[in-house]
Formats: C-alpha cells, structure tokens, sequence
C-alpha cells in the first residue's frame, strides 16, 4: 500500500500445515516456523492469511486458531488424504486456483507473498503474477542438499522447480550463511536478492525451567539423568549414532550409566525408525537406557529440555535444527554434527560440542565428559541461553518485516518505471 507498511501477507505452506501435530514424520522446523511468525505478524496488527492444502473433510474452511489477525485457509487440491509431497506439484495449479478464489471471494488484497518449501513456491509464482505483488521465498530444504546427502542424483523435478522460483522470486530468505551459500553456488541465485534471516524461537515458551518442576514434569526419578533427542523419527535424524554411543559408554565405563536415561522425542510407536532403533538397543544390550516416548506437543517441550543434562542432534544434516535452538534457549547444552546450521548455533566448548557426522565414538565422549563434569552444563547451558536471545521471534520478525517492505518497494519502483520485473 501507499506508504509502505506490510498490512497484509499471503503465507503458502501447501503440503504441511501450521496446525498439524508436530513431531510426526513430516511434520517440524517448518511447521513450527509458519504457525510462530504467523502469530507474531497477526499481534502486531498484520492481517495474515496462511494457505496450505486440505487434507480432511474435518477440517474447518477457516481456521483462526493460532492467533489474532491469523487465518488459517485449508484449500482442496489433488483429493483429500495425506499424500507424498513429490507427487503434490501436478495440484500446484488447482491449489492457486482455490487461493485466487478465496481471495476474490472475501475481497483480499495482500502487500506480498511469503512462500515456504519449492511446492508452495510453485504456486505463488502463478498468484504472484496475477496479483502483481512481491514473492519472498523461503525453500526450508534444498532439493540439491537433500539429494547430496541421500546420495540421488541432482538434476530431479525439484531442482529444476527450485531453479525456477530462485529466477522469479523477488526475494529469498536464506536460514543460515550455509543456505546463501547453497544458493549462491549449487543455484545461481542473484546474491542482491538473498537475505539470511535466521528462524525464531518463543523465548517466552523456552526459558530455563526450575530443575525440580522439569524433572518431575518429565518423570525422571531422584539420582536419574537425562540425555535427550526431539526430532522426527527419521533416519536422516541418525538417531542410531546415539544408540551406538550409549552401546560405547556401556562397553567403556557401564557404571557411568547408572541412572541415565535417554529420552528420544518424536515418531510413534509404528515408526519403522523406531522399531529399528528398538532392535539396535536390544542388540547393544543397553534397552534400558533408552526411552522412546513419542511426539510432545511444543507446550511439554520446555519441560524436556530444562530437565535434561544436553540435547544430542547427531543429524546428518540440519538446514536449520530448530531444536537445537530450543534446547539453548531452554538454557541447555547441544552437542550435535557440525552440519548446516547447527555449526553456527553451537559453539564448542562454550554452548556444547560439535561432532564429526555419524562418529559414535566423538558423541560417546562428549557425553561421557559431561556426565563425569556435571557443573559444565549448567556453564554451557547459561551460555547457550545468552547467545538464543537474539533469536526472540519479535527480532526475527522485524527482520522479515524489513525484507518484505524492500521487496514492497521495489516493486513499486519497477511497477512506477513500467517494468514489471522478474
Ligand atoms: N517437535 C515437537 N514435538 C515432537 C518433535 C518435534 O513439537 O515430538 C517440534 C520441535 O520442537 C521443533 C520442530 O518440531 O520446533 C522440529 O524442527 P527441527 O528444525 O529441529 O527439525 P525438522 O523437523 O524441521 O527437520
């Protein structure tokens, strides 16, 4: 509008939604993402229309349960039913038709679009035309990332489509300097058009916890200690590198065991992962070390992470790892793969550690060494906490804000001086 302000924003997360439990198999950092930055804009007076695909008939048309100002919009794209994202871009259409739709039917003018994942994205390019207005995109993962680390080929659909929202896309948002990167070399993204904007954390959710409240939330008995994993059941998470460590400690030095738990959050008890996991720690012969509870729900995670003596997040790759943020917020120490964006979230020595990926024997020690220096990690933790806090959603937003307010004007610029641009 006239003077620049953002007042109305267009989010796309077509293949997840903001309002599904986390913790399941595709369900997490993104999620968390769109429903917390939702709810941020929508308290400030931003009127924030999120549209992602629906997925049952249960589902409310609009949903306005994150938050002042917030709707969420389920719109009917390629049948109903959960399905594989991959086979979601032949509905990208239908599913920017249900937009354009909605939008004319209650009289929508957005300042701007701010599209998550390459599916989203792909959509927004067909309103982004129509509506005239900026497309900001933020990709989550990057198809070529996600192919290098599962050993696939490069050239797929995805990274073709990715190519293609890099060239069109007004402005991309780039979670970490790993990310710019990626764009910079693997896309040929135009640098001038990448911002890095870090993801947000609820500081006002994680905050370190009495220990005595944590623990007892969590059921942790006296004497017990807790080591702790929250994350997708998933084997890119590489859960087995912590049941590998604990089958290390056992072998080494059993009776540092004594009373230690290890508290794996996420997945469901049909989760293949975690049957496989079952299997390695009958195995190893350390079963009883380890607790597989299932999802949480975001509310119960505070209580988790203030309880526990570090978070272990030995993934093979992280774009982001909002759960390592979390955890530090939450006062707690990471120790974690050195990988995209958990290399710029821990610090070694001073916020946790960071281990070789899929080295057994690193996290092993690491665990070892704070287990036989319990005092380190309240040191760690209080670091951890101070350095999260430039990561409070309402900085993270401002940042968003100011992207999108440049992208507005720019624009309005090309738009003043006839040329309609990318
Ligand atoms: N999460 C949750 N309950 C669970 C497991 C995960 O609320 O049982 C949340 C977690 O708090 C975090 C998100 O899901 O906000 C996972 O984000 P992350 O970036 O760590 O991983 P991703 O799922 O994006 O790979």
């Amino acid at each position: 509008m006239s003077d620049g302000r953002l007042r109305s924003l267009a989010i796309i997360s077509m293949h997840t939604s903001p309002l599904a439990p986390l913790g399941g198999y595709k369900t997490g950092g993104m999620n968390v993402y769109v429903r917390e930055l939702a709810r941020e804009l929508g308290r400030r007076g931003i009127l924030v229309d999120i549209f992602t695909r629906r997925e049952s008939e249960s589902q409310a048309a609009i949903d306005d349960s994150i938050g002042e100002h917030v709707h969420v919009v389920h719109i009917s794209a390629g049948g109903l039913g959960v399905v594989d994202p991959n086979t979601l871009i032949s509905h990208t259409q239908e599913f920017a038709g249900g937009i354009h739709k909605y939008a004319t039917r209650y009289n929508r003018g957005y300042d701007a679009i701010y599209a998550h994942y390459w599916l989203s994205g792909k959509a927004a390019e067909v309103l982004r035309r129509s509506w005239n207005i900026p497309l900001v995109q933020m990709f989550h993962t990057l198809g070529a990332m996600k192919n290098r680390i599962a050993y696939q080929p490069m050239i797929d659909p995805r990274v073709i489509g990715e190519m293609e929202i890099i060239r069109t896309a007004d402005r991309l948002i780039a979670a970490t300097q790993a990310e710019y990167a990626q764009l910079l070399w693997l896309y040929r993204a135009d640098r001038r058009k990448v911002s890095i904007v870090p993801p947000g954390v609820d500081a006002g959710r994680f905050a370190p916890l009495p220990k005595k409240q944590a623990r007892d939330a969590v059921g942790l008995r006296d004497g017990e200690r807790m080591l702790l994993f929250v994350g997708r059941l998933e084997p890119l998470k590489a859960v087995d590198t912590i049941v590998a460590a604990v089958g290390m400690i056992h072998a080494l030095e059993a009776e540092l065991l004594h009373g230690v738990r290890f508290t794996i959050v996420g997945g469901s008890a049909t989760d293949p992962e975690r049957r496989k996991l079952i299997a390695m720690g009958e195995q190893l012969g350390v079963s009883a070390y380890l607790d597989f509870v299932g999802s949480r729900d975001h509310t119960q995670l505070p209580y988790y992470y203030s309880a526990a003596e570090a978070l272990l997040m030995p993934s093979d790759y992280e774009s982001f790892g909002m759960v390592a943020l979390e955890a530090m917020t939450s006062g707690t120490p990471v120790i974690a793969s050195g990988v995209g964006g958990l290399q710029y979230l821990v610090r070694e020595g001073e916020t946790g550690f960071l281990i070789p990926v899929r080295d057994a024997e690193a996290l092993a020690q690491r665990v070892r060494d704070l287990l036989h220096a319990p005092s380190e990690r309240d040191r760690m933790g209080a670091n951890a906490a101070e350095l999260a806090r430039k990561y409070d959603w309402p900085i993270i937003a401002d940042r968003l804000i100011a992207v999108l307010a440049d992208a507005m004007l720019l624009r309005r610029q090309q738009a003043n001086s006839g040329n309609p641009g990318g």
